[in-house]
């Protein structure tokens, strides 16, 4: 799963998933154009070699000064992996309009953001790689997660849409679907849950940051040459 010579986004790379895809990515050879909001975690991102940008994909101008800057320094952008993700839980009841339309934005209009910029310089190059993480939240529901649920469904329907308009180009859009991976946005578990999610899974451990980026590091590289459209589930097996 060599990477040497492409250049490779990855959104929200300051922590958890994010951070283990660009560091599989990095390993093995790539450019790596890295964003998030927190500037201390993204000067570590710096001292790598890495170009780090701080940009909220929520906002349009942010992002498509992310895209500018990777290709005034590297001239093309080969890989994107759209990570960048929030939760905002509670029952239907008592979630805000805030809750939802943060949730939407961030992970439903940011992708639609960070892939409309992008899209532009892949289909001049006509290649590219893109992956977007939703969850198995999108396809199998949860209570108390309906604007993260719609926001992943909609992630889906988005990227399948989006491999049927570049296939022509040779751009590949595929889409991850964790299960419960361990990260500081399913630290708030208590143990009792996590015990609980443990017995729903077959392979019996939450998944880890790796067990995505080894995934997405597989669909990004030149070995993934007839796999478009996909929605791939990692996550030992809980939705099967
Ligand atoms: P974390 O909360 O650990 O990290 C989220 C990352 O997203 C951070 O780097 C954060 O950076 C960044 N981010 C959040 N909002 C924005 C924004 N508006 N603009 C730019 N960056 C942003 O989450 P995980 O690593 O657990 O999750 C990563 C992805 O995987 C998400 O899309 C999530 O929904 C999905 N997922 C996670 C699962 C899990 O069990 N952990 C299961 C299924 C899916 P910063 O704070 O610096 O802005």
């Amino acid at each position: 799963m060599n990477m040497l010579g492409k250049v490779a986004l990855i959104t929200g790379a300051t922590r958890g998933i994010g951070k283990a895809i660009a560091e599989k990515l990095h390993a093995n050879g790539a450019e790596i154009v890295v964003t998030g909001r927190n500037p201390e975690l993204l000067k570590l991102w710096e001292a790598k070699g890495a170009l780090a940008v701080s940009a909220d994909v929520t906002q349009v101008s942010e992002v498509q000064n992310l895209i500018e800057l990777t290709l005034k320094k590297y001239g093309k952008l080969d890989v994107v992996v759209n990570n960048a993700g929030i939760t905002r839980d509670g029952l239907l009841m008592r979630t805000s309009d805030d809750d939802w339309n943060q949730v939407i934005s961030t992970n439903l209009t940011g992708v639609f953001n960070v892939c409309k910029a992008a899209i532009r310089p892949m289909l001049k190059q006509r290649q590219g790689k893109i992956v977007n993480i939703s969850s198995v939240i999108g396809v199998s529901g949860n209570a108390g997660q309906t604007n993260y649920a719609a926001s992943k469904a909609g992630v889906i329907g988005f990227s399948k849409s989006l491999a049927k308009e570049v296939a022509g180009r040779n751009i590949l859009v595929n889409i991850v679907a964790p299960g419960y991976i361990d990260t500081d946005m399913t630290e708030a578990l208590t143990e009792t849950q996590r015990d609980e999610i443990i017995k729903m899974i077959p392979l019996k451990r939450t998944g880890l940051p790796e067990d995505i980026a080894s995934l997405v590091n597989f669909l990004v590289s030149d070995e993934n040459k007839y796999i478009t459209g996909q929605t791939i589930h990692c996550d030992g097996g809980l939705v099967i």
